[in-house]
Order: C-alpha cells, then structure tokens, then sequence
C-alpha cells in the first residue's frame, strides 16, 4: 500500500475514537509500537484542533501567529495540553479498575480545573459538510481555552455513562482507544485498515500452518 508522504509539520493524528477526547488522548499514540507524538508542539496541536474541526482554518492561522509573537504562552499552554491528556488517558485506562476512585477523583480535578477557566462566548456553527459544530470563543486568555471543547467531551461521555463502552485497541502494541458503538458490542480494533487487517493477515497464517507452541 502507498505511504501517506509525511508532512513536515509531523506524524497525522487519526480520528478512530468516536469522540473528541478519545482522539486527543489518541494523539499520544504507537505506529507500528513506536511511540509517536502527535502533538509534540503547539502549532501541531493547533493543526490537530482544527483537522478535529474545533476550530476553523481561519482561527487555526491566527493562533499560529499569535504563538509566534507570544512563545512562552504557547509553551505554557502546550504543556497544559499534555497535563490534561495524561489525567485523561488515566481515567480511560484505569477508569475502571481496582484504583478506579483515586484515577477518576485525579481526573475529575484536572477537568474541572480547566472548566474553571471556561469564560467565553458558546457558540454553534454550520460545517461545510452539513454538520454542526460546537465552538468556544474563550475570553481573556487564548491559548489556555483551547483544550476547553476536548474537556467537555469528556464530561459528556462521564454524564452519559459511556466509559463501559470504551476499549483499548486488541493490539497489544497499540495504545488507542476508542468507544465501541456497535450494536453487539464487538469492535476490538482502533483500525480495520492496520491493525484490524494486520491481525486477520496473521490469523490467516496461522490457519495455513500449525500453531507453533512458544
Ligand atoms: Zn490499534
């Protein structure tokens, strides 16, 4: 299969968890068990929000000059990004285990920390596709409100109950998760196209041959 050539600006995020906040702790990702960042800078997470239609091409651009003048901020706002994704991606890993009140209370803390700061306008806007989209003008500072939306969409799954539904890729070597919404609860890989299809290739394989015991 052709190569995707890769951009300068770093590795594509994908967009398989079915939810905002599942494809941002997804960013945090593994190609092929590589461990790949796709959010290793500011002007990586801005490309990010605006390829996950938070914000507009318009908006994206004006961050990104906005950063240029003002790094400190950017960095102190990309640092932030990450602190969050990691509060997160504990309460999708262990959410649900044995530790799952100290995970979930550590979460809870770090979301409402950043509601905290959810001073702004709300607003609804028409995608070119057709759809809808939520936004958020945040008032005061710029940077620190744009991991806003990507919280909220946590606080919708955790209110609508669906952390049940939520897996981690059958891969062992492959870190994302994704909410399984099919109707008999069967969806056990982040991509029919990679990991999915590598997975049939090797159960394929195996029913040619033997299984060797390891
Ligand atoms: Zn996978």
């Amino acid at each position: 299969m052709p190569q995707r050539p890769r951009q300068e600006s770093g590795p594509e995020p994908v967009f398989i968890g079915g939810r905002l906040w599942l494809d941002f702790v997804n960013t945090d990702d593994a190609r092929l068990g590589v461990r790949v960042d796709t959010i290793a800078s500011f002007e990586q997470f801005v490309r990010w929000l605006a390829a996950a239609h938070v914000i507009d091409a318009e908006r994206a651009a004006a961050l990104l000059r906005r950063a240029a003048e003002q790094p400190s901020g950017a960095t102190a706002a990309l640092v932030e990004t990450r602190r969050v994704r990691a509060a997160l991606r504990a309460l999708v890993e262990r959410g649900r285990s044995e530790t799952a009140e100290r995970v979930r209370d550590a979460a809870l803390a770090e979301i409402n920390r950043v509601l905290g700061r959810s001073v702004g306008t709300r607003r609804v806007e028409s995608r070119a596709d057709g759809g809808y989209v939520r936004s958020f003008v945040p008032v005061g500072d710029v940077f620190g409100g744009l991991v806003i939306p990507v919280v909220e969409s946590a606080v919708d799954s955790l209110v609508n109950d669906e952390l049940s539904r939520i897996h981690r890729c059958a891969d062992r070597r492959c870190p994302r998760h994704f909410i399984d919404l099919t109707r008999s609860h069967t969806r056990r890989w982040c991509d029919m196209r990679t990991c999915g299809n590598r997975a049939k290739a090797q159960r394929s394989r195996q029913q040619g041959r033997r299984p060797s015991r390891a």
